[in-house]
């Protein structure tokens, strides 16, 4: 690869001010959020300001045949923008427009650097939502969220990312642009491109435009904190919930471990005695969310639970921000935090939750368990320090085993995190071999020289020369 030449044709491109090759400038961008992963200086980093600036690099790095690492903020959980030595990042930073908000068709287009919480401010005032909220919503991308079809805290009853993705513009690895769906509700013309590119994780196409659906902000809403002091009660209740048929727009888990971690961080005001809480919050039009509520109270105390409810708003967030508080709080316990997506049937719940009591004693690590209850996903996070080799080894053969639990239950490798390159060694036990040669051929045919975020999710094809 001739690293020279490729960056002086993409400076031209770009301007030397939209080019980063700087060693401190290379370093802001040679890991992501996940942990335990390695860590590589990219060659340069592109700050392009438009899809034709974005085709353009494209063009050049099939030329060159330089691997390519499309970047939103970086958040990722799961491996998912590490770079090698001799690619080239691409950052989104500069593509941080919204360029429709349609009240008509209730749809916004925004470009991929938009950050999710912006474009929610942005239909406040219209009296409409955009659903999907990781807990990182304050920074992640509307790109970086597509490309992973991230989850949240409202997933099970809105659904995750690409629930709400209609649109996209994509430049192929080739420099092509290209358009699918639109902004039709109705759409069942050709093959489900949108759907193939969300969660594509960067692998297949870059996205340059995102059309996404809105929704009416709920009325009313009421929130509760369910305190048990035995966990399959939290369990129990869980399942119970849905089985009244009352769908919460959330039912997050933390157990012991993790409200204790959570309350030293935050201090806001939970239970450090009880063995697990539920965040439960209804909403919807007020009759309804006063009977649901009601319901909801009912299967906890029936399960053992003791119910408080948010009185105001202000205690409303109090409970939210000490549930997003759960990772940083536990990163604060040792060097490394490990946090696993494993995610289960809601029925295998109570199972699972025991499972990862077990593997924490059989393996002497600590997992602090919290997540999206409702719909069977729970980040088991255990913290350590990755300079331990032989306590890695105890975490790896750990996380090894919840995963094949998840599986062995009927469940998946990631509900909302990707694959990455952390989890990309289990592809094959769920899908088996020939379901990850499925996804190897599509990866093949929209990116035959391999330029895509090689490594990551269907593994280390080589780059062609
Ligand atoms: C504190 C914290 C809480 C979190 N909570 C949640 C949660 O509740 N639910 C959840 O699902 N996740 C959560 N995450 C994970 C993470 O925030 C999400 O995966 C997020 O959507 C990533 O967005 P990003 O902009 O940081 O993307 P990045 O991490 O930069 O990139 C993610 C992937 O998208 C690709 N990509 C980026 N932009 C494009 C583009 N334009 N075209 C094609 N591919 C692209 C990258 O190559 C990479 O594969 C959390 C992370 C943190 C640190």
């Amino acid at each position: 690869m001739a690293g020279g030449d490729f960056l002086k044709e993409l400076q031209a491109v770009l301007g030397p001010e939209r080019l980063l090759t700087g060693t401190e400038d290379r370093w802001c961008y040679a890991f992501d959020a996940a942990a335990a992963q390695p860590k590589h200086l990219p060659l340069a980093v592109a700050l392009p300001r438009s899809t034709e600036e974005v085709a353009g690099i494209m063009k050049l790095a099939t030329a060159y045949r330089v691997p390519v690492y499309p970047r939103g903020s970086g958040t990722n959980l799961s491996g998912g923008v590490i770079p090698r030595e001799d690619g080239l990042v691409i950052s989104f930073v500069e593509m941080n427009n919204i360029l429709e908000l349609d009240i008509e068709n209730l749809t916004a287009t925004v470009q991929p650097g938009v950050v999710i919480q912006e474009l929610n401010d942005a239909v406040a005032p219209y009296g409409l939502i955009y659903p999907p909220d990781p807990g990182s919503v304050a920074t992640a991308t509307m790109g970086g969220s597509v490309a992973e079809s991230s989850g949240g805290l409202r997933g099970l009853k809105y659904g995750v990312t690409k629930d709400y993705v209609m649109g996209l513009e994509v430049v192929l690895a080739d420099g092509t642009v290209f358009h699918c769906g639109g902004k039709t509700v109705k759409n069942v013309s050709g093959y489900d491109l949108v759907k193939l590119f969300c969660g594509s994780e960067g692998t297949l196409g870059i996205m340059t435009a995102i059309t996404v659906r809105l929704t009416p902000a709920p009325e009313a809403r009421r929130s509760m904190l369910a305190v048990f002091d035995r966990l399959e009660g939290a369990a129990r209740t869980i399942t119970g919930i849905i089985a009244n048929k009352v769908i919460p727009a959330t039912m997050e888990i933390m157990d012991n471990v993790t409200i204790r971690t959570v309350e030293a961080y935050c201090h806001a005001g939970l239970p450090v005695e009880a063995a697990a809480v539920l965040l439960l919050e209804v909403d919807g039009i007020p009759a309804v969310v006063e009977k649901e509520a009601a319901i909801v109270e009912r299967v906890c105390r029936e399960n053992g639970g003791q119910v408080r409810v948010a009185r105001d708003d202000a205690e409303r967030e109090n409970l939210w921000t000490a549930r997003r508080a759960a990772l940083p709080a536990c990163a604060r316990l040792r060097p490394t935090t490990v946090l696993e997506d494993a995610t289960v049937p809601r029925s295998k719940i109570p199972e699972m939750l025991l499972a990862l009591e077990r593997i924490a004693r059989k393996y002497n690590v600590s997992i602090a368990t919290y997540g999206h209850a409702g719909d069977g996903n729970l980040h088991p996070t255990i913290t350590c320090d990755e300079r331990d080799q032989e306590e890695m080894e105890r975490v790896h053969r750990a996380v090894d085993e919840i995963f094949h639990t998840a599986i062995a239950l009927g469940g998946t490798l990631s509900g909302e995190h990707g694959i990455g390159l952390a989890k990309q060694k289990y592809m094959e036990l769920e899908f088996g071999a020939s379901g990850v040669a499925v996804m190897q051929r599509l990866k093949q045919a929209l990116d035959p020289l391999g330029i895509l975020n090689p490594g990551k999710l269907v593994g280390p094809l080589p780059v062609k020369e």
